[in-house]
């Protein structure tokens, strides 16, 4: 595992440069859906810090059986039904995935009742797939003004799943309009501090999603291999 890391920080570091950034300036979240605690320990060993979970019951087994390790953060990736808020607690550093005023809302009480200030993401459905989830871009103004006077969830960027194509430059011109998207908001809305994450890429095509503007991407199968 720890060369097929290297192996991916290396690709990171090169995209990243063609874009005239660094390597480090771009964020790696190791995908660890399906995978075990056991798998999640071995790239920890091998360095990694950030790991994604999609689905909440089975990140919060894991995340209680490596609770011994004080500097490993899980993010939410997938999807949260209004129904399973509960499952959150203060297990996740960042949720990928918020894409609707209703569930931004409840998302924002649940923290409240918590005490906890939550950071956050927009999950953007840029070009309207009907069975995706993700805001769309028409919609996209209502929710972020929905998020003003919310104090518990803190929207800190964008997320996006671009559609399915064997070659990764077909998405080319969706990261970049996700990038101008991005850029448009931050200038657009004065109240959004730190709004500075877009998190797109994955196995298949996260050099392209950096070269076009990512700074965080998502990874699972390049680094634990097939589910
Ligand atoms: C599973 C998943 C990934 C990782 O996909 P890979 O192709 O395995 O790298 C990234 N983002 C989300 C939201 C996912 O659900």
């Amino acid at each position: 595992m720890k060369k097929r890391i290297d192996n991916i920080l290396n690709r990171i570091s090169d995209a990243a440069a063609r874009r005239g950034i660094r390597g480090s300036d771009v964020t790696l979240v190791a995908v660890s859906k399906t995978f075990s605690a056991d798998d999640i320990y071995e790239a920890y060993e091998a360095g990694l810090r950030i790991f994604g979970e999609s689905r909440l019951q089975e990140a919060n087994e894991k995340i209680a059986s490596l609770s011994n390790l004080s500097d490993i953060k899980f993010h939410m990736i997938g999807h949260v039904q209004t129904n399973k808020l509960k499952l959150l607690g203060s297990n996740f550093s960042l949720i990928h995935s918020v894409d609707s005023i209703y569930l931004a809302d409840k998302m924002n009480r649940y923290f409240e009742s918590l005490g906890r200030v939550q950071e956050i993401l927009i999950q953007v459905n840029l070009v309207n797939e009907p069975q995706k989830h993700g805001i769309k871009t028409e919609e996209i103004d209502l929710l972020i003004n929905s998020l003003a006077d919310k104090k518990n969830i803190i929207p800190r960027g964008l997320m996006f799943i671009p559609p399915f194509y064997d070659d990764p430059e077909k998405n080319r011109i969706n990261f970049r309009n996700m990038n101008k998207l991005f850029e448009n908001v931050k200038v657009k809305y004065q109240f959004l501090k730190d709004f500075n994450i877009l998190s797109m890429g994955m196995s298949d095509d996260f050099e392209v999603a950096i070269e076009e503007g990512s700074n965080m991407v998502r990874i699972g199968t390049a680094i634990f291999g097939r589910r």
